[in-house]
């Protein structure tokens, strides 16, 4: 028999979601192979087709939202609300790009000889390969898939074995209202994805940075243009001028919602002057979020991913403390069967420390002391990654100054780092990113190549 891969709920590991084929290099490229068929016509279709086939789409997913927000919560155990978000966010990445599909598709420059007429069309890349990660299991897909789609290529998405029942669910809906092929899921895990890119014309990643670097390499290698959205470590900069309690409520939700899965959670937080007042706040803030189950309308924060996701929280904080740090709160295994772990900060830690140096991915947040902004900055900065900040401050001369010097993708002024805009471009600086931008205009850059055609006179 083939082999199967298993994705199990986290807060109730004995329940599996779905068992999947691990599809074979040989299955991935067949799939390739079908999407380049099904790419010609697609590609070569009025935009106004495209553009009707995603609002169907649209349709589709949003006829069973109900559905596929309990799936979320049950296959990565996201809370319900932010379930419920994300699938309406899915909707809407859809219908935006069901309407930039009819977008003007080039440029007109002019003409050597002020006669012809010299053009740049945007044209469809072919077959695209979309890799992406567990934690947003439907708007990760769909921001890179309804883009590929409208501009007129085919995708084949192999989605994290961790989300693969959401991905499956989400072909199924989206295949009544799409030409045969255009749009393939292959479940299964690193073998799949490296089949994928050895074939595909394009490739799209979002996941871990040292996967994200084996993309951008093999891609490279093969000549394809590639796209890696990675991790982050981002911080918060909360100066004195900053409201504590309002501050204090914003940072325990961004580092801390969805158990800090997120690649915009708020892992550092860089604090100006007396820290004591705020660290009070924020300890009392990140108390009083609702942890458990992620059914509950009231959760705030559900489980990690898996028991492994667990023991590197744990492990970190560990590691933490024994290189001088304190444990604010948390740092243990929450209630319940599942993979809980209370959300865990950390203070009188090393800015070069591990836990503020790499990516923790959960509910693990680091408090450092700046004697002011420059040295904040500095904190800031002195990371491999560049995905997100945010400043909270009244001051608008040093939010503008920070917002210009912060050495990343995001720049965010007392708004927390986690949240994308799906009709502004998404992408970070540094260990964070490779090639050009997602989402918003910044889509076609990736999507589309050009190709200038010249249209002269005949001789008469
Ligand atoms: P991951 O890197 O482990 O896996 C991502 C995807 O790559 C999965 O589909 C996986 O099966 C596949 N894969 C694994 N090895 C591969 C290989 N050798 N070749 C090709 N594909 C391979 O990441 P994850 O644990 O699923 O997701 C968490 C990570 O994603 C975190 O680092 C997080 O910061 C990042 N993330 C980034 C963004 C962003 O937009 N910057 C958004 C969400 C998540």
């Amino acid at each position: 028999m083939a082999q199967q891969i298993e994705s199990r709920s986290p807060q109730d590991p004995t329940d599996v979601v779905v068992s999947a084929p691990a599809a074979t290099s040989g299955q991935v490229r067949a799939a390739v192979d079908r999407a380049r068929v099904a790419s010609r016509e697609w590609g070569t279709a009025p935009a106004v087709q495209r553009a009707t086939a995603l609002h169907a789409a649209a349709d589709a997913v949003a006829g069973a939202a109900t559905e596929l927000a309990a799936l979320i919560v049950r296959e990565v155990g996201k809370p319900v609300g932010e379930s419920r978000g994300e699938v309406a966010r899915a909707v809407a990445i859809l219908r935006y790009f069901a309407q930039q599909a009819l977008d003007p598709d080039g440029e007109t420059y002019p003409s050597a000889d002020g006669r012809a007429l010299l053009l740049a069309r945007h044209r469809p890349r072919g077959t695209v390969g979309l890799i992406t990660p567990w934690n947003f299991p439907i708007a990760i897909p769909l921001w890179k898939a309804a883009p590929a789609l409208a501009f007129g290529n085919a995708v084949v998405l192999k989605p994290a074995p961790d989300a693969s029942a959401v991905a499956i669910r989400l072909e199924e809906l989206v295949r009544t209202v799409l030409p045969d092929g255009v749009l393939q899921v292959v479940t299964g895990s690193a073998e799949a994805g490296r089949a994928l890119v050895e074939s595909v014309d394009a490739v799209s990643f979002t996941g871990s940075a040292s996967v994200g670097r084996l993309v951008a390499v093999a891609a490279a290698a093969r000549g394809i243009a590639a796209q890696c959205e990675m991790g982050g470590q981002n911080p918060s900069i909360v100066l004195p001028d900053a409201d504590i309690e309002q501050t204090a409520a914003i940072i325990a939700n961004a580092a801390m919602g969805y158990a800090g899965q997120k690649c915009t959670a708020t892992s550092r937080v860089i604090v100006v002057g007396d820290a004591a007042p705020f660290t009070q706040a924020l300890v009392a803030a990140v108390e009083g979020l609702a942890s458990g189950d992620p059914a509950d309308e009231a959760t705030v924060v559900g489980p990690v991913i898996t028991e492994a996701a667990r023991a590197r929280v744990l492990e970190a904080a560990e590691a933490a403390v024994g290189s001088g740090g304190r444990v604010l709160t948390g740092a243990r295994s929450g209630d319940g069967d599942g993979w809980f772990v209370q959300p865990t900060l950390v203070d009188r830690v090393d800015a070069g420390s591990p836990i503020a140096q790499d990516e923790v991915f959960g509910p693990l947040c680091a408090l450092l002391p700046a004697t002011d902004v420059e040295d904040a900055l500095r904190i800031a900065n002195g990371v491999p990654y560049g995905l997100v900040a945010s400043v909270f401050t009244r001051d608008l001369n040093t939010a503008l100054d920070l917002a210009q010097r912060l050495d990343v993708g995001l720049a965010r002024i007392n708004a927390p780092t986690s949240g994308v805009d799906f009709h502004a471009p998404f992408g970070g600086e540094k260990d964070s990113s490779y090639g050009p931008r997602e989402q918003g205009k910044a889509a076609r850059d990736f999507y589309t190549s050009t190709r200038t055609i010249t249209i002269a006179p005949a001789a008469s």
